[in-house]
């Protein structure tokens, strides 16, 4: 199935203004890109680097591309050079290896950090605790633009309200004057939105599930 721009629209006259959407589109094809690219979607996030690069090397130069997978650190360097956004830098070591490849390649290099809200296990994200070490770090080349988070996979919309909530007083705490605040996926953006998500980062609700 590709792009269902009924669907796109529909979403968009959801959100509030100041709420961005990316498109999801990893395993998704150039073709289905180009669907959205069409209607003029421009913010695309990708889980691998390597498919990022196969679609980046052939699609429209002006899409923002967002990295919102695990980034290995030996990685950074192939992304570096047109990435708009790293969304799911998750440990301080990343976020000096980004620093160190950004001051070699000249650009300034946007970043958010993810944050392990979720009750379920992973090996992921900064703990509450640990942000205040990369906010407060003196960075040349990186600028740490907010936060992005993930909510437990769970029906139980409270729980993810609770875990968005959270996400939301360490973004209000570390980014008093603003920036960026990436939660709410396909089956929770609503909630997300309305505890203060500036970005949603929707794939199967556009693109059909995932094989
Ligand atoms: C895959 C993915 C999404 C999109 O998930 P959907 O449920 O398909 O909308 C959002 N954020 C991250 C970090 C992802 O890996």
């Amino acid at each position: 199935m590709s792009a269902d721009t009924g669907v796109y629209r529909r979403i968009l006259s959801e959100l509030r203004e100041n709420v961005r959407l990316v498109a999801v589109s990893k395993t998704k094809t150039a073709e289905d890109i180009l669907a959205l690219y069409a209607a003029g979607h421009r913010d695309f996030g990708e889980n691998y680097v390597q498919e990022l690069l196969d679609k980046q090397s052939r699609l429209p130069a002006d899409i923002h591309w967002h990295f919102i997978g695990h980034l290995q650190s030996n990685k950074v360097k192939h992304i570096l050079s047109f990435v708009h956004l790293i969304q799911g830098v998750d440990s301080i070591r990343l976020l000096k290896e980004i620093e160190r490849q950004a001051v070699r390649s000249g650009r300034t290099i946007d970043v958010l950090l993810q944050v392990h809200i979720a009750r379920e296990e992973t090996k992921f994200g900064f703990g509450p605790d640990e942000i205040g070490e990369a906010t407060e770090g003196r960075w040349a080349a990186v600028r740490i633009r907010g936060l992005m988070g993930m909510a437990s996979n769970t029906p139980d919309s409270s729980a993810v309200r609770s875990e968005f909530r959270t996400l939301k007083g360490l973004f209000d705490r570390w980014f008093p004057g603003g920036g960026i605040l990436s939660m709410g996926m396909s089956g929770d953006y609503k909630i997300a939105v309305e505890e203060g998500s500036t970005m949603v980062r929707i794939g199967s609700l556009l693109f059909g599930e995932r094989g």
